[in-house]
């Protein structure tokens, strides 16, 4: 396949997204898109390329005192009847156009224009971000090589529609459990109904009252649910087990332990069992690369609710944020697109960040 990135296409953040949306590339098919791009990135004199797997990352260094990563996935949800990319006036329709090849755009664009950026700068292009975490091209280089990740701050090119969505919050999943006793239902009185005692257990989550947050000036907003019940024997059985699956989204000043402790005061009495949790991910806002990228966007940071890979960087310690061109509510729809002003806003607003002295 002759290299669809051309100079000509690299130089133009709206057609290197173009192009980069017509390498398909669902997850654990990166292998084209992540050849393309480390071809490219092997051409550019003042950068040093890598790669690990389909996961292809190219590093200036110039000295500088502080390292920024400008990071992005470049795999994609399954198709959708949305490949190729197509136009429609400003908006570029096509599976990944939002997540995130408008974002991945940025960054290849600025590896191959700026030859002198203000920070020594880590173009990380990574797979596998859209499945499960043990195929994450994040993960598996930050265990393999984690001197490869090895910054001050990291910009995740997700989709934002143009702002800053800082940090993230955490997730857990967990079982609360009401025990019974099996009996006939002609005979009711001789059992204990575990459905009815899950009653309880709905009660203090309606009763509930989640928190909202403020870190940084990013406002986060909890939630706690049930997102599944299970429980019965037969038609004429009392039930002796009832399981209530509870999702629990946390703002990052609760770490997973905190976030346990406090699903157990909510559900004191009950039997409750974690099954799943990933830590969330502060703001990080603080940081001086971070203050300067917010003076460049000029326009107030929000907190992001969805978790993302920013608490893959946060958990390295790497304060990191999201922003790309993207719409994220239109991520893995059918109808996913972009717009070609946000496209051009965001590189411009890289490029004002990056290129200042
Ligand atoms: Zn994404």
């Amino acid at each position: 396949m002759e290299n669809p990135l051309t100079p000509e296409v690299l130089a133009d953040p709206v057609a290197l997204t173009r192009a980069l949306v017509d390498i398909e590339s669902v997850s654990l098919n990166e292998k084209a898109i992540a050849d393309c791009v480390e071809e490219v990135l092997r051409g550019v004199p003042h950068l040093t390329t890598f790669r690990h797997g389909n996961t292809v990352m190219a590093r200036t260094d110039l000295g500088r005192a502080t390292r920024v990563v400008l990071a992005g996935h470049l795999d994609t949800v399954p198709l959708n009847d949305n490949f190729p990319s197509t136009m429609r006036g400003d908006l570029m329709y096509g599976c990944g156009t939002s997540d995130m090849k408008s974002g991945v755009a940025f960054a290849l664009h600025l590896a191959v224009t700026l030859p002198d950026p203000r920070y020594d700068v880590t173009y990380f292009f990574y797979e596998a971000e859209e499945i499960e975490s043990k195929y994450n091209g994040l993960t598996l280089v930050g265990q393999a090589h984690p001197q490869w990740l090895q910054a001050d701050f990291a910009v995740l090119l997700e989709p934002t529609y143009g702002i800053v969505e800082a940090g993230c919050q955490g997730t857990m999943r967990a079982i609360v459990t009401t025990h019974g006793e099996r009996a006939h239902a002609a005979r009711s009185w001789h059992g204990v109904n575990a459905i009815h005692g899950a009653g309880g257990v709905l009660d203090r989550l309606r009763s509930y009252e989640a928190r909202r947050v403020t870190i940084d000036g990013c406002d986060y907003r909890e939630g706690l649910n049930a997102v599944r019940i299970t429980g019965g024997v037969a038609g004429n059985v009392i039930p002796d087990r009832c399981e209530i699956e509870i999702n629990y989204r946390y703002a990052p000043d609760r770490d997973p332990a905190a976030a346990e402790a406090h699903l157990r005061e909510v559900f004191a009495g009950f039997d409750l069992e974690v099954t799943d949790a990933a830590a969330g991910a502060a703001p990080g806002l603080d940081a001086p690369p971070a203050q300067e990228f917010l003076a460049a966007v000029g326009a107030a940071p929000i907190g992001k609710l969805g978790w993302t890979d920013v608490a893959r960087f946060a958990a390295m310690g790497i304060p990191a944020l999201n922003f790309g061109p993207g719409d994220p509510n239109l991520a893995h729809h059918k109808d996913e697109h972009v717009e070609l002003t946000k496209i051009r806003d965001g590189a411009a607003t890289l490029h004002r960040w990056l290129a200042s002295a």
